[in-house]
């Protein structure tokens, strides 16, 4: 394969954080006393997910794809949104070679979810667990992550094209 059949994408997102839990992160809940706050659901991870794999196919962005000012997307369930913006990439002859993320948060400690959260992405996208990496970061108690105020994740994507 030449280079030109390769493509790279990067997404980055924010949610705030609410009293009261359940926390969902790469469409994973974990026990904890605060949730994320958004239109959706709120999962902050396949946001960055969704947003890495539609630039790296040069199809826009989750916003454009999802609305927040439309009704029919509030609470919406981010992995059917990922599947749906993976549907797209797909058909315009794009296959995932893997992705690596980032996830900013200053608690829960995540460590202990990594692996249910590869396996679960990895699911919705079709893939192996092994094509997706997990990293999990504090804020190192500044900024808003450090505060408690915000999760935030970030993912880069490679595509390489299997059609033209
Ligand atoms: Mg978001």
């Amino acid at each position: 394969m030449d280079s030109a059949s390769f493509r790279i994408g990067i997404g980055h997102d924010t949610h705030r954080l609410g009293e009261g839990g359940p926390l969902i992160i790469g469409g994973v809940t974990i026990e904890f006393d605060r949730h994320l706050v958004g239109h959706s659901d709120a999962d902050v991870l396949l946001h960055a997910i969704t947003d890495a794999l539609l630039g790296a196919a040069a199809l826009g962005d989750i916003g454009e794809l999802f609305p927040d000012t439309d009704p029919a997307h509030q609470g919406r369930d981010s992995a059917e949104m990922l599947r749906f913006a993976m549907d797209r990439v797909e058909a315009a002859g794009w296959r995932l070679v893997n992705l690596d993320c980032i996830v900013f948060a200053q608690l829960p400690k995540l460590s202990p979810h990594k692996a249910a959260i590869a396996e679960r992405v990895a699911e919705i996208l079709g893939a192996q667990a092994d094509q997706v990496g997990i990293k999990a970061k504090t804020g190192e108690h500044v900024g808003p992550v450090g505060r408690f105020e915000a999760i935030q994740a970030e993912c880069v994507a490679l595509l390489h094209r299997v059609r033209p």
